[in-house]
């Protein structure tokens, strides 16, 4: 069975007296452990469809099954704490606490987390031991998502979203950081959506899923390319 059955997902927002319709009726399954890269032009609905995904808001229409658990069905407590135990987030723009150290944002994800893996270990695994006493600004921007990944991943979520996680990167370092959140997902059995708009970036994911207009538009499932430099 897959991990995430998504059928029909329709999402509406009203604006006055004007409803746009951000998704219009997507389907996808994806499997457990798999890396996925949802790529679009501005405006697709990419953005909506991962905070559906996260349990951060609700459909319109259609359904999500996650783990074999309907989860536009579950009541606000359960929400939450699928949200807080079993998704990650990381954002284009870190997000991270300026005055806390990359070891301190860590630990501050993992404290409401029952699961949570060892702070200092999960940042050995982003290659940042010996920066972790650093503060964000004494950090490159690739460190720095670096550090908001280990934030992600040290609550050993089963599934990772991530909105333009390279967004804010130069291409090279935008590689690097998806290939470490590539090496995550085979390594950690972690379920990795990744959102860009960046072409390049795409073309290392397991399968690429296209939305255009609320819809997906294609589903390609390739042989990734590596960094050859
Ligand atoms: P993408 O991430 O692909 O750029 P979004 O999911 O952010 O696209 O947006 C899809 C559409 O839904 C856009 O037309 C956007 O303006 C609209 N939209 C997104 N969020 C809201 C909101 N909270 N209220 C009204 N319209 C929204
Ligand atoms: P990038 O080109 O990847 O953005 P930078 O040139 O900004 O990287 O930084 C190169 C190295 O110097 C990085 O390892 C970064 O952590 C370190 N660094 C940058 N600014 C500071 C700072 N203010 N204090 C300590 N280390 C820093």
């Amino acid at each position: 069975m897959a991990y995430i059955d998504a059928k029909e997902i329709k999402k509406s927002y009203k604006v006055g007296q004007i409803e746009i319709n951000a998704l219009n009726g997507v389907d996808f399954t994806i499997n457990k452990g798999e890396f996925v890269v949802i790529l679009g032009p501005s405006g697709a609905g990419k953005t909506t469809l991962l905070n559906i995904l996260g349990g951060m808001d609700e459909l319109t229409s259609g359904s999500i099954i996650i783990d074999e658990v309907i989860i536009n069905k579950k009541k606000e407590k359960t929400l939450t704490q699928y949200r807080r135990e079993d998704v990650g987030f990381v954002f284009q723009n870190y997000n991270l606490i300026q005055n806390l150290t990359a070891l301190e944002n860590v630990e501050l994800a993992t404290q409401i987390s029952p699961n949570a893996k060892r702070p200092k270990d999960v940042l050995k695994i982003v290659g940042l031991s010996d920066r972790m006493n650093n503060f964000p600004a004494q950090l490159s921007g690739g460190e720095q998502q670096r550090v908001a990944i280990a934030r992600a991943v040290a609550k050993n979520p089963k599934l990772l979203l991530c909105d333009e996680p390279t967004g804010a990167l130069d291409t090279n370092t935008g590689k690097t950081v998806l290939l470490l959140l590539k090496q995550l997902a085979k390594e950690e059995q972690m379920t990795v959506i990744v959102i860009t708009h960046n072409q390049v970036i795409a073309e290392l994911a397991d399968r690429v899923i296209r939305i255009v207009n609320g819809k997906v538009f294609s589903q390609v499932t390739q042989e990734p390319k590596d960094i050859k430099d």
